[in-house]
């Protein structure tokens, strides 16, 4: 009997150990700079709960809607691009709210500079083109979404807009930079002035960031 016990703890600590192994979990993105870091364009009041908050609960809806389903051990690119329904908003959320965390410091420049510049130049005729393009398309996105700078397949780059939790790479573009026009994102510090949290948004920008993901 005492034997019978053993072999079933024993089995026990087994099944945990393969579960822990094969279950994927994700985990809050750090950010690289601090809470009230982006004040106060972005103040210290959003941060908590638009990161602290609901980026929390995307993570922790992911990490449970994906256990036991067949997305329990991918990673979160091939989550974002093939699921579908609340596995996709979640996980797409997540993967949308850490590049925009990503691209914002305490210490911006107004610019691009070096190849992100001349592809900008190029698809956009300027700066200033695309800067007006982008605030366009980010005022004029009804409801909820995302306004993304991508990369498309032959090189060129592209201002795209996505409702909800709607995300590039399903299209084969390449992610460059994006502007949350939840109103999660701006209502405590712009109310319905979305336009306001726009232009703030530009003046907080990580372009050395950006660079990087051309
Ligand atoms: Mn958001």
């Amino acid at each position: 009997m005492k034997r019978n016990v053993t072999t079933l703890i024993l089995c026990g600590f087994l099944l945990l150990g393969y579960t822990n192994v094969h279950a994927e979990t994700f985990t809050l993105p750090e950010l690289p700079y601090a809470l009230d870091a982006l004040a106060p364009k972005i103040s210290k009041q959003t941060m908590e709960l638009h990161y602290g908050k609901h980026l929390q609960t995307y993570v922790n809806n992911l990490n449970t809607l994906i256990a036991g389903s067949p997305f329990e051990t991918s990673d979160l690119e091939f989550i974002v691009k093939n699921a579908d329904g609340a596995i996709f908003n979640n996980a797409a959320q997540l993967w949308n709210h850490a590049l925009y965390f990503e691209q914002f410091s305490s210490a911006p420049q107004s610019q691009p500079g070096g190849e992100l510049a001349t592809a900008i130049d190029k698809s956009f005729g300027s700066f200033d083109n695309f800067k007006e393009q982008f605030n366009k398309a980010a005022a004029g996105l009804f409801g909820s979404g995302w306004v993304w700078l991508v990369k498309n397949e032959d090189g060129s780059l592209s201002i795209t807009q996505e409702s909800n939790a709607g995300n590039p790479l399903r299209s084969g573009q390449q992610v460059l930079m994006g502007c949350d026009v939840w109103e999660h994102a701006y209502y405590l510090d712009y109310q319905n002035r979305r336009n306001e949290y726009i232009n703030a948004f530009w003046e907080i920008l990580d372009w050395s960031v950006i660079e990087k993901r051309l």
